[in-house]
């Protein structure tokens, strides 16, 4: 029963960033079935999933041809690794449709089991290309307060969040710069005066750490987990010009924007920028098995493979053939079902719309932001100042739990409230996500009398 399960789960599983003792006193919500884009509780009670899980069922739940690829997988060649002079098909095939779908300047990879552990050999890998350079004081990763790049201790301190930084997490050598979040910090500046602003604080800080112990700037293209904030459109161009001035690298971390989520294949795509190196996970296998990986610019991956010798790394996993099966026949389906030609040209372009239809006049919501089918609510206590309420982390919690109640999975982050549905999500399905939406952001604005 839920029950049984509930206390069972209480009893021996700590779960991720949430106040254990509160959420063993309420009960687990137990998940136990998906379709498309639907999930059901243990009770029977259906939630359309606006997260895609965690930002990863890129093509929603129960897909036949991802089940097949590992089955097959599984009886063919269960487990091989890439360590002993050794390789096989899966990975193979994987990195050529990989390298097929990326900008042709990108050549090489390196598979991880996660995003966390991509960003942890980003880190390395960053690093021992400088010391193949005659650089190695060049190690310094800057990033982004409430950047979130992993739970592991380097992808922690390569990450902006301050709470995560207690238990040691915040390394020497990774400073930071601020967020460009223009809602927030923007004053009275234009989003586009505020955009180079943001970016200048990255020249200011290598200015300040020495550009020749600067190793690389990292951010994701849109910021996720740390607000869902979409930087204006002057940053990311500046952003370019700095790292390349000061011959500094320039990392994405594409964890959630890769794999069509902003309706291109990449994040970076959208913005109109060329990183060194990208870090991906999630979307790469709609997240039925676990795999990330570290991609490479044939600059960089020239430098590793001419002239590093050895490369001191190395994960059992890597490249794992079940995991790179799947990856296949996702990125296959993604390609060739069309998906992210539909979210660019179809259902990115009317979750906007409807979302300004619906949302712009409404009295709690100052901001929405959004491309393809990655979306923004910003809760405003003064839509004319872009006054913030003082607890507006508790109001979008507050939101979030309505939505469960509608039976709608969403997500929220500080004053904002996020949507990230499947990327096979009909208009009908969009239409049910932004009702249900609605109704929970009335439950919310009734309860503050707007
Ligand atoms: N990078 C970004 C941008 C993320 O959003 C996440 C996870 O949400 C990660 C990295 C870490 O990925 P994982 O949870 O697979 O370790």
């Amino acid at each position: 029963s839920t029950q049984d399960y509930q206390a069972l789960d209480a009893a021996h599983h700590i779960h991720a960033f949430l106040d254990q003792k509160a959420l063993n006193e309420k009960g687990a919500l137990v998940i136990t079935k998906g379709q498309g884009l639907n999930l059901w509780d243990s009770n029977g009670k259906r939630y359309l999933d606006g997260m895609s899980g965690l930002w990863c069922t890129a093509l929603g739940y129960g897909r036949a041809d991802l089940n097949a690829a590992a089955s097959r997988q599984l009886e063919e060649l269960a487990y091989y690794n890439l360590f002993f002079h050794t390789t096989h098909p899966r990975v193979i095939e994987l990195s050529e449709l990989l390298f097929s779908l990326l900008p042709a300047h990108y050549s090489h990879a390196i598979y991880t089991n996660s995003g966390s552990e991509a960003n942890e050999v980003l880190i390395r890998t960053v690093r021992r290309y400088w010391q193949i350079l005659g650089k190695p004081q060049k190690k310094i990763m800057i990033g982004r307060w409430n950047g979130y790049h992993g739970s592991t201790l380097g992808s922690t301190a390569l990450g902006g969040m301050g709470f995560m930084h207690e238990m040691g997490g915040m390394l020497p050598d990774f400073a930071h710069i601020g967020e460009p979040y223009w809602y927030a910090e923007g004053g009275d500046l234009t989003e586009e005066e505020f955009g180079l602003k943001a970016a200048r604080e990255l020249e200011t800080k290598i200015l300040e750490l020495g550009a020749e112990n600067v190793a690389a700037f990292v951010a994701e293209p849109f910021q996720g987990a740390g607000g869902m904030i979409f930087p204006p459109a002057s940053y990311w161009a500046e952003i370019q010009r700095i790292c390349r001035k000061y011959d500094v690298l320039l990392s994405a971390d594409e964890v959630i924007g890769g794999f069509g989520r902003t309706g291109e294949w990449f994040a970076h795509q959208h913005f109109g920028f060329e990183p060194d190196t990208l870090t991906i996970a999630k979307g790469l296998t709609s997240g039925y098995i676990p795999m990330g990986g570290l991609v490479l610019s044939k600059r960089m991956a020239d430098v590793l493979v001419q002239q590093g010798g050895v490369f001191a790394h190395g994960l059992t996993y890597s490249g794992h053939p079940v995991a790179a099966a799947v990856a296949i026949a996702n990125l296959k389906a993604l390609r060739d079902e069309g998906i992210v030609t539909q979210v660019k040209n179809d259902t990115g372009p009317y979750l906007q719309k409807l979302l300004r239809d619906t949302f712009s006049d409404h009295p709690l919501v100052g901001e929405i932001q959004g491309v393809g089918l990655v979306a923004a609510l910003q809760f405003a206590e003064d839509k004319a100042t872009r006054k913030r309420f003082a607890n507006e982390g508790d109001i979008a919690w507050g939101c979030r739990t309505h939505g469960f109640d509608e039976g709608l999975i969403i997500r929220s982050t500080q004053g904002r409230m996020i949507m990230a549905p499947a990327l096979v999500a009909t208009r009908a399905e969009l239409d049910e996500l932004v009702e249900k939406t609605k109704r929970a952001v009335d439950r919310s604005a009734r309860e503050l009398k707007l």
